[in-house]
């Protein structure tokens, strides 16, 4: 991988900051933009803005077509069906659709099972919900790895579990969680199983179809993509029990005035005018990562894992939360600095 060539697709880094060459690191909230996908943006606002699914003129054609053609490439990148990918703003929005969305679903005594790492996008949604349908959160611990304790999900998985809902990758601690393990242990109850994917997309392959789960969500912004686009894949059956969080134009079948039929997923989840020029960014911010291949850049990733866990020894009373080795790991880190505040640190 040339990543003097790579660095130089990215014009932010082209930069001194404080005198300093940017070196960028915390991609974990958000990553910057290849030229390709500011240039595919600006193409979009310079030669075809129009929206999508409602004009018969050519520019809303174009942008009609280039919209669908995204869903295509998404469902490719995450093997899925198109009719499983819905746009939303992002991993929060697509969490909240979900867990208002089982709203009807969810009865008084069921159990709700997430995990104490979760991003409050997977936590907060939930205690709202288990509120109001007098349901029960249950959490999973981590095991002394710092990863999923899989024995004791064993035992909080059970017969009253309706949703089980946690990350594949921790934002925190960087650890890679078994989510095909948890899905299967969640399937012999028949819940519900959701996976929080924010922090996969750009470091491992996604194979919805193998993991065999109901639902993932992820943000565009976490993957190259611009800000404000996110998706909530499902399978078919499961988006279809979803109830909307949201009524309006574009998700409508039939519309009177006292009353209105719906049209089916994944437009019945998306109401009112999308963000046309950031699904565009998205597919051109796919086709990037496709080029230098999720492959490569886990191999170059692991590689500067090794570096930075073999660098810190040299620092004096640091501790590292988290695994101390490259298996099952990215390359987020949480550390402290014992005696200096870590603004200090940061700073
Ligand atoms: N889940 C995880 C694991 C995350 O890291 C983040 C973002 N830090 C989110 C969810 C929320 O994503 P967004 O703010 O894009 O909705």
């Amino acid at each position: 991988m040339n990543i003097r060539k790579i660095r130089k697709d990215f014009p932010i880094l082209n930069q001194k900051v404080n005198g300093k060459r940017l070196i960028y690191v915390d991609n974990s909230a958000t990553s910057q933009k290849p030229k390709v996908v500011i240039n595919a943006i600006n193409d979009y606002y310079s030669k075809y803005n129009s929206n999508v699914h409602r004009g018969i003129h050519t520019l809303a054609q174009k942008a009609t077509t280039q919209y669908e053609q995204v869903r295509s490439k998404v469902a490719k990148f995450v093997n899925c069906e198109k009719e499983e990918v819905v746009f939303t703003k992002g991993t929060t929005n697509s969490m909240n659709i979900i867990a208002f969305g089982l709203i009807d679903e969810i009865k008084s005594g069921d159990e709700i099972v997430l995990s104490v790492s979760e991003h409050h996008a997977n936590l907060v949604c939930w205690q709202e919900v288990a509120k109001r349908c007098k349901a029960k959160l249950r959490f999973i611990g981590l095991n002394k790895n710092f990863e999923l304790d899989l024995e004791q999900a064993k035992k909080i998985i059970n017969k009253k579990t309706k949703i089980v809902s946690v990350s594949h990758i921790s934002n925190v601690i960087g650890t890679v969680n078994s989510i095909d393990k948890i899905n299967k242990l969640a399937k012999k109850y028949k819940a519900i199983t959701v996976f929080d994917v924010a922090q996969s997309m750009l470091h491992k392959k996604i194979d919805f179809k193998k993991l065999d789960a109901d639902f993932i969500c992820f943000s565009g912004h976490k993957m190259l993509a611009p800000m404000g686009i996110g998706c909530l894949i499902g399978k078919y059956n499961s988006l279809e029990k979803l109830k909307p969080l949201e009524y309006g134009g574009d998700m409508i079948y039939d519309v009177q005035l006292e009353t209105s039929t719906y049209t089916k997923v994944p437009q019945k989840l998306e109401s009112g005018t999308p963000n046309v020029c950031a699904v565009i960014g998205l597919g051109v911010a796919i086709d990037y990562i496709n080029k230098i291949g999720i492959n490569n850049i886990e191999k170059y990733e692991k590689d500067l894992i090794k570096y930075f866990l073999e660098r810190i020894k040299e620092v004096n009373n640091l501790t590292l939360y988290g695994k101390k080795t490259v298996t099952n790991r990215v390359s987020v880190f949480s550390f402290n600095i014992k005696g200096i505040h870590s603004h200090d640190i940061s700073q």
